[in-house]
């Protein structure tokens, strides 16, 4: 299959139609996604429209735009108008939204061809998307193994040749874990690059969306496409979008990398290997690798899943029957609310409602929400300090390749996937997974790149250099 730039580029100089694009990837899911199952809806005549208006307009001699033809999924927690979004959620089961992500119509005004809706942890709440409602998705590299999560539809659409590009959200690593479980590229940018409006809010402090594609270019010009400024949503940033794509081909030299010690704890041989081959490839190209000490980042899992569940116990407050999705009848509306919530949420969404709720109850504030925003606050400190002697940090995305479905069935288990990626949802700061290599059982390895906020440039040099160096022997 092509790259998405390769696609572009040919969509729009007339070397391939968009509907020939766009029939050639609906075969490969018709013939994969009965086992796959990354998809939660796929709307093929919408699609087939958008791909002959694309043509019309090369046809005259108008540019669709550098995403031109290429067909696109996205995480089935951002808004799509009159195309279902559900959060993978009974909840929601049916909604149609009213409006489009600003994501959506940035992707749409680029020529993208959105394709439909892939799957995820219900709310994007989990690290293995087996906390879907409508049944989990399996790693296109091992059906029997889970692709990561929460945006494991989307990382799996990519690793199977479905669309060459999507769409995730990340809170806590929902981009960069099955990014890396999947064999892909994940990026979650700096919070406030990419415009949140339309993706529907798990924790508003942390959330934000980012690209998955299947190599590093591909993923800088979604994301070129989709950051920036954007006036409906409080929190983006008032800066202009930097140019990624320029500088992937900079190499390395003098580059000061960091690899960060707290983050080797816990990690699986295999894994920890080819952070070190990564490292080695680094210093090979010129840069200046050192272990770094970040040692706040150790708290970061119990301070994340204090503040997540703080805050999605508000912004879940919402789902009550009345105004979204699925109603239960009850004798008056408090008892329809409550019957409305039982029935509609999935066991790991109410579990996080109570924990936040507790977390935030008086008497507890302190003690426990209180303390993890302190947390908050000295991993800023720390990382700065890191940022100080160096340009970027390195450690790996997730402490495992991917696993077998029930194997985590545990929470603590489960949440412990996100060590690695949860330090720079506290802090605000991009980070990306590239893929380096295969470790146990031949499944791909992901590295994680991490850079000081804006600085999204850099980590893009750094990862397409890292991706560059692909190992020659893959082994565990
Ligand atoms: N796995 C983490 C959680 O369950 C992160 C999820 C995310 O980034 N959306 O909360």
């Amino acid at each position: 299959m092509k790259s998405a730039t390769d696609l572009a580029a040919m969509v729009r100089d007339s070397r391939q139609s968009a509907q020939e694009a766009l029939q050639e990837h609906l075969q490969v899911i018709d013939a994969q996604e009965n086992d796959i199952h990354a998809f939660n809806a796929i709307d093929r005549e919408v699609a087939m429209e958008t791909a002959a208006s694309i043509d019309e307009m090369v046809a005259s001699g108008r540019d669709p735009g550098p995403l031109a033809g290429v067909p696109v999924a996205l995480k089935d927690n951002l808004c799509t108008r009159a195309l279902v979004t559900t959060c993978s959620s009974k909840i929601l089961e049916g909604w149609e939204p009213p409006y489009d992500a600003t994501v959506v119509e940035r992707l749409r005004s680029a020529g993208a061809v959105i394709v439909g809706k892939t799957n995820l942890d219900e709310f994007a709440m989990g690290s293995s998307t087996e906390h879907s409602a409508f049944g989990p998705t399996r790693n296109p590299h091992d059906l029997t193994r889970v692709p990561g999560g929460s945006s494991g539809g989307s990382a799996a659409a990519v690793a199977a040749g479905f669309t060459p590009i999507a769409l995730g959200s990340d809170t806590g690593g929902s981009i960069r874990q099955p990014a890396s479980l999947c064999g892909v590229v994940g990026v979650k940018p700096t919070y406030g690059l990419v415009s949140r409006y339309g993706l529907i809010a798990f924790a508003s402090s942390f959330d934000q969306i980012g690209p998955f594609a299947n190599d590093v270019r591909d993923a800088a010009l979604v994301l070129e496409t989709i950051g920036g400024h954007d006036v409906r949503d409080s929190t983006s940033i008032p800066a202009p979008m930097p140019n990624l794509s320029k500088a992937l081909d900079r190499g390395v030299e003098g580059m000061r990398v960091g690899i960060v010690s707290e983050l080797l704890e816990g990690i699986d041989n295999d894994v920890t290997a080819r952070l070190h081959e990564a490292a080695a490839a680094l210093s090979e190209g010129g840069a200046i690798v050192e272990p770094v000490s970040v040692p706040a980042v150790e708290y970061g899992l119990t301070a994340y899943y204090l503040i997540a569940p703080a805050e999605a116990s508000s912004n879940l407050a919402r789902y009550d029957g009345v105004r979204y999705g699925m109603r239960s009848e009850g004798q008056d509306v408090a008892a329809m609310n409550a019957a409305t919530r039982r029935d509609g949420f999935g066991d790991e969404v109410v579990a996080r409602i109570m924990l936040g709720t507790f977390a935030l109850s008086a008497g507890y504030y302190d003690a426990y929400y209180g303390k993890a925003q302190k947390v908050r606050t000295l991993t800023r400190k720390d990382f700065d300090a890191a940022y100080a002697k160096h340009d970027i940090l390195l450690s790996p995305t997730s402490p495992s390749v991917a696993f077998e479905f029930g194997e985590r069935s545990d929470p603590m288990n489960m949440y412990r996937c996100d060590t690695c990626t949860i330090p720079s949802n506290l802090v605000g700061d991009p980070a990306m997974s590239v893929p380096f290599g295969t470790g146990q059982h031949g499944l791909p390895v992901g590295i994680q790149v991490m850079a000081p906020q804006l600085e999204e440039q850099r980590m893009f040099q750094v990862a397409a250099f890292i991706e560059s160096q692909q190992p020659a022997r893959n082994e565990s």
